[in-house]
């Protein structure tokens, strides 16, 4: 966890951010229970959604600002500080009210901009700590743009959580996680704080621990994790969250990684390592550099005889053969598939822009 999490956005935690607590606000009970059970374990900030976004209509959809009072009552007793989602200004104005610690916008409100801009307006002068879910899909722009729209409106402790993509595709995972999305988020602004939400992104509560030692792996300030008193009998989302024993067993298990080892023998190592890495992505970029000229050469020949740019057949038989030999050495076939549809895709974009001038 950054110093600055603790000296500009004043929370607490032991080595790392944590946000912790229900999906959804229940009872007055549940919320109760949940943050007495979290209380002195190193939680940042006690969660529960207040108004639930569902994907369609008859579900349980929150129980409204009755909700905020329950929390105002868990932070007065544990001491904990609070946070909830907001999605529309009133959502705001009514957490401002209460004085709640911290806020964030969720995955589908960062997907629309107009909704963010009411969000910002109605944060205007008031500098509340905000985080930032990424978008339902991998957009980082709309996400950076979420977080612009708030830093616009003056607010400065600003931060970014990843809760995965969903896809139609994928089976294991609820929101399967794009790691390049918060990689490229951080190489962009180191500055922003960020953490990883590992139970949106799994849906399911035992795949959560790796996902979780996964996010500090890769440097994440911390977590957001679902806990419920009664998972099973959850109003929402009651497949991925833990019981507050469980979550206090992921958290005392996790491996904190620090990014720089002093260790002669490691750096040292690592320093031939890594000249080794970069001798050969040299020798990548020119052979890729110098595939690129044949396939202009072919674009000139196909535009002679008016033949078309993409030839079906033989990006099939590409592929078939790509991918084998790419197996035989021991690569993934998805990895091998997106090497080379991104080396294709730039090979049609260079013929088409000789072609018809498009870029
Ligand atoms: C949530 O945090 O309960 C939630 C609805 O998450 P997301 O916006 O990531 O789907
Ligand atoms: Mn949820």
């Amino acid at each position: 966890m950054r110093e600055k999490l603790k000296t500009d956005w004043g929370f607490t935690g032991n080595g790392i951010f944590l946000s912790a607590g229900p999906c959804s606000a229940e009872s007055e009970e549940q919320v109760l229970t949940t943050a007495r059970a979290l209380a002195g374990r190193g939680v940042s900030f006690f969660r529960a959604g207040i108004w639930k976004p569902r994907t369609r209509p008859g579900g349980f959809d929150g129980v409204g600002p009755e909700g905020l009072d329950w929390l105002v009552r868990a932070r007065a007793e544990t001491g904990l500080k609070i946070g909830t989602e907001v999605a529309e200004p009133s959502h705001v104005e009514a957490c401002l009210e209460r004085g709640l610690d911290v806020l964030w916008v969720g995955a589908r409100t960062t997907t629309n901009p107009f909704s963010v801009q009411a969000i910002a307006d109605a944060l205007k002068g008031v500098d509340v700590p905000v985080f930032v879910k990424n978008p339902m899909s991998a957009d980082i722009g709309l996400w950076i743009g979420a977080i612009e729209r708030l830093a616009n409106a003056g607010l400065t402790r600003l931060g970014a959580i990843h809760r995965g993509v969903s896809s139609s595709l994928e089976m294991r995972y609820r929101n399967a996680p794009a790691w390049k999305m918060p990689i490229e988020f951080m190489r962009r602004f180191p500055e922003t704080p960020i953490i990883c939400d590992p139970s949106h992104i799994c849906g399911k509560a035992d795949l959560i621990p790796a996902i979780a030692q996964e996010a500090m792996d890769l440097l994440f300030d911390g977590l957001m994790i679902e806990v419920h008193p009664d998972p099973a009998g959850a109003l929402s989302d009651a497949a991925q969250q833990l019981t507050p024993e469980r979550f206090v067993s992921l958290i005392e298990n996790l491996e904190l990684p620090s990014e720089k080892s002093d260790s002669a023998a490691f750096m040292n190592r690592m320093s031939e390592l890594r000249g080794a890495v970069d001798e050969i992505d040299s020798q990548l970029l020119e052979l890729i550099g110098g595939r690129m000229e044949i396939v202009r050469e072919m674009g000139r020949l196909k535009t002679e005889l008016n033949v078309s740019t993409l030839q079906p057949d033989r990006w099939r038989e590409i592929l078939v053969d790509r991918v084998r030999k790419g197996v035989a050495l021991d690569l993934s076939e998805d990895f091998v598939l997106q090497v080379m549809q991104s080396i294709h895709e730039e090979a049609i974009r260079l013929q088409e822009r000789e072609r018809v001038g498009v870029e």
